[in-house]
C-alpha cells in the first residue's frame, strides 16, 4: 500500500529540473528554449538567474507559458535572485555589458559568487536534476553535496568539445613550430581536423580567467557529470555521438536544435527589440526569394572601423541583396561607412541595416534569405541549419573555428571567408579585404554549382532538424529517455528512503 501511496504521488508531482545558465545571451537563449521543451514534455522546470538577465529571457518564457495554457504541461518559473555585488554598476549583469578587461575580471567573479542562491534554492527545492552551465564548474560539487544529479550544458557543438578535450589531452601545440600558419592536427578524431597554430586558444596564454587552467577545470567536472545535454541532433554529428561514448566514455544526450521549441520567433533573447524590426520583415517581403544575404556576428563580437569599412565595400561588391545587423556598440557610422555604401541602404533599396536586436528566428527562415555571413556563433548555426540556409563562415574566437570546420568540411554547407586569427572578442583582429568578403559571398549566393549544391545539402539538413524534434525524431526520444532515467532514479531514491 505505501508503495502504491509513493507511486501515486510520484505521478501527481512532475518531475522538476533546475536551470542555471551563464550570463550572456549564447547561454541564455537555449536555456530557455530547452525549459520550453522540457516543460512541453510534462517537466516541472524554473531557472534561477538574475534581474537583467531574467529580462532578457521574459519573453521567450512567457511565449511558452501562453502557449501551455490548457494542456497538462506546467508553467516555466524564472527565479530571480540578486546580481552578487563585486563593484560594478548597476545593471551590469550580462556579458554584452562589458567593456574593459577590467570589468570582465569583476563580472567573472560575480558569476561565480552565485553559487550561494544555486545551493540556497537546491537546499530549499530539492529539483530532481540540474541543467548546469559548464562554465560553472563548482556547480557539479555544489549539486552532488544535495543529492542531485548534474547535467552540464555548454551551449556548444559535439565536434568542438571533443576538440577541446584532444587539445586539453595532448597538447598537440607543444610540438609544432612557433609560427601562426603551422598546421595543427587534433589528433583521435573521428576525421582528420587540422587548423592553423593562429586559430587555436594557445595554453602558454594562461589569461586570467578565461584561460587554459579555467577550460582544464570546466572539462573535468563536465566529464564528472551526471552527463551532458547538447544543442545539437544526433543526424548532424554522428560520428561525435560515438567518439563521445566510445572514445571518451561520456554519457550525452543531444536535444536539439532547441530554437525550433521556441513559441517567440520575433522577440527571443531580448526584452528590447530593434524599432527596425517590422520595416525589416517588410522590405525582406519585397525581395524576391533566396536573393538576400544576411549578416550578423551574435552578441560579443566587435568590429574595428577598419574592418567595418571594408565588409561595407565587400557587400558593395558584391552586388547581393542585405541585411546587416549593425549591434548597439558599433562605432559611429562616420567612422567607417563608404558613402556609396550609404545610397545602397536608403530608399529601400539593395540593403537594410538593423541597428539594436535583431529578430533573427524570423530573418533566417524568411523566402528572401539565402545566406548568412556568420561569426560561427553554435546558436546561430543551428538556428540556420533549421532554416535550410547556407553560411559565409567568418569565425573569431571561442569555439567558433571548430564550428566553422563542422560547417564548411563536415555538413558542407558553407563557404569559409578565410579568417585566420584567433583572438578574444575585445582584441584586434587582421582586416579582411572587400574583395575577399565579396568573393566568399559571390561563391554561396551565384548560381554556380558549388552554390547550388551547398543549398541543395542546407535545404535537407534543415528537414533532418525539422524532424529531429518531432514526435519519434532521434532528439525527441532522446530528451524522453532523459526523463525517463530521472524519474527511475527518483523512483529507486524514494525505495532507498524507506
Ligand atoms: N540574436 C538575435 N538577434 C540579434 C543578435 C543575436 O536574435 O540581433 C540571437 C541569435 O539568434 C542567437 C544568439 O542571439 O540565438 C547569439 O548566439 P550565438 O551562439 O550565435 O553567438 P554569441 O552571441 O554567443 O557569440
Amino acid at each position: 500500500q505505501l508503495a502504491m501511496a509513493v507511486k501515486g504521488e510520484q505521478q501527481q508531482q512532475p518531475l522538476h529540473i533546475l536551470f542555471f545558465p551563464f550570463p550572456a545571451h549564447g547561454h541564455l537563449i537555449p536555456i530557455a528554449d530547452m525549459a520550453a521543451l522540457f516543460a512541453a514534455r510534462g517537466v516541472r522546470c524554473t531557472i534561477l538567474t538574475t534581474p537583467v538577465n531574467a529580462a532578457i529571457m521574459r519573453s521567450a518564457v512567457d511565449r511558452a507559458n501562453d502557449a501551455f495554457a490548457g494542456t497538462n504541461s506546467p508553467a516555466i518559473d524564472i527565479s530571480v535572485v540578486p546580481f552578487p555585488d563585486v563593484g560594478l554598476p548597476p545593471g551590469v549583469e550580462n556579458g554584452t555589458a562589458i567593456k574593459s578587461q577590467g570589468d570582465r575580471g569583476k563580472f567573472f567573479e560575480a558569476a561565480q559568487l552565485l553559487r550561494e542562491p544555486f545551493d540556497r534554492f537546491l537546499v530549499d527545492n530539492r529539483p530532481d536534476a540540474v541543467v548546469s552551465d559548464s562554465l560553472f564548474p563548482w556547480s557539479v560539487d555544489a549539486a552532488a553535496e544535495h543529492g542531485v544529479p548534474r547535467l552540464a550544458f555548454m551551449g556548444s557543438s559535439m565536434f568542438a568539445l571533443s576538440c577541446i578535450d584532444t587539445m586539453l589531452r595532448n597538447n598537440p601545440l607543444a610540438t609544432v613550430p612557433d609560427d601562426p600558419d603551422a598546421l595543427v592536427s587534433l589528433p583521435g578524431l573521428p576525421h582528420r581536423v587540422e587548423l592553423r597554430r593562429s586559430q587555436l586558444m594557445d595554453p602558454a596564454n594562461e589569461a586570467e580567467h578565461w584561460g587554459w587552467a579555467f577550460f582544464e577545470g570546466l572539462n573535468a567536472a563536465d566529464q564528472r557529470s551526471f552527463g551532458e545535454v547538447f544543442n545539437s541532433f544526433h543526424e548532424l554529428e554522428p560520428d561525435y555521438v560515438e567518439h563521445y561514448r566510445t572514445t571518451l566514455g561520456r554519457r550525452a544526450w543531444l536535444v536539439g536544435p532547441v530554437a525550433l521549441a521556441t513559441k517567440d520567433m520575433a522577440g527571443r533573447g531580448t526584452d528590447a527589440l530593434s524599432p527596425d524590426a517590422d520595416n525589416c520583415i517588410e522590405w525582406l517581403d519585397m525581395k524576391p526569394a533566396v536573393s538576400v544575404v544576411y549578416i550578423s556576428f551574435g552578441t560579443l563580437t566587435s568590429f574595428s572601423p577598419a574592418e567595418l569599412h571594408e565588409l561595407a565595400r565587400g557587400l558593395e561588391l558584391s552586388g547581393m541583396n542585405f541585411v546587416w545587423v549593425i549591434g548597439a556598440a558599433c562605432p559611429d557610422s562616420s567612422e567607417w561607412m563608404p558613402e556609396a555604401f550609404a545610397e545602397l541602404t536608403a530608399h529601400g533599396g539593395r540593403g537594410f541595416i538593423i541597428r539594436g536586436w535583431a529578430p533573427q528566428m524570423l530573418i533566417l527562415n524568411h523566402l528572401a534569405v539565402g545566406g548568412f555571413l556568420t561569426h560561427c556563433g553554435w546558436n546561430s548555426t543551428l538556428e540556420a541549419v533549421s532554416a535550410g540556409v547556407p553560411m559565409v563562415t567568418w569565425p573569431r574566437y571561442a569555439d567558433q573555428f571548430n564550428n566553422e570546420k563542422v560547417i564548411v568540411e563536415l555538413l558542407k554547407v558553407g563557404v569559409s571567408i578565410g579568417a585566420k586569427d584567433y583572438a578574444s572578442c575585445v582584441e584586434a583582429h587582421e582586416v579582411i579585404g572587400g574583395e575577399v568578403i565579396a568573393g566568399s559571398i559571390g561563391r554561396l549566393m551565384g548560381n554556380g554549382e558549388e552554390g547550388d549544391a551547398m543549398r541543395k545539402k542546407a535545404k535537407a539538413l534543415g528537414g533532418k532538424a525539422r524532424s529531429a524534434v518531432e514526435d519519434g525524431g532521434s532528439s525527441y526520444n532522446a530528451v524522453g529517455r532523459l526523463i525517463d532515467e530521472l524519474m527511475a532514479r527518483r523512483s529507486s531514491m524514494k525505495a532507498g528512503e524507506m
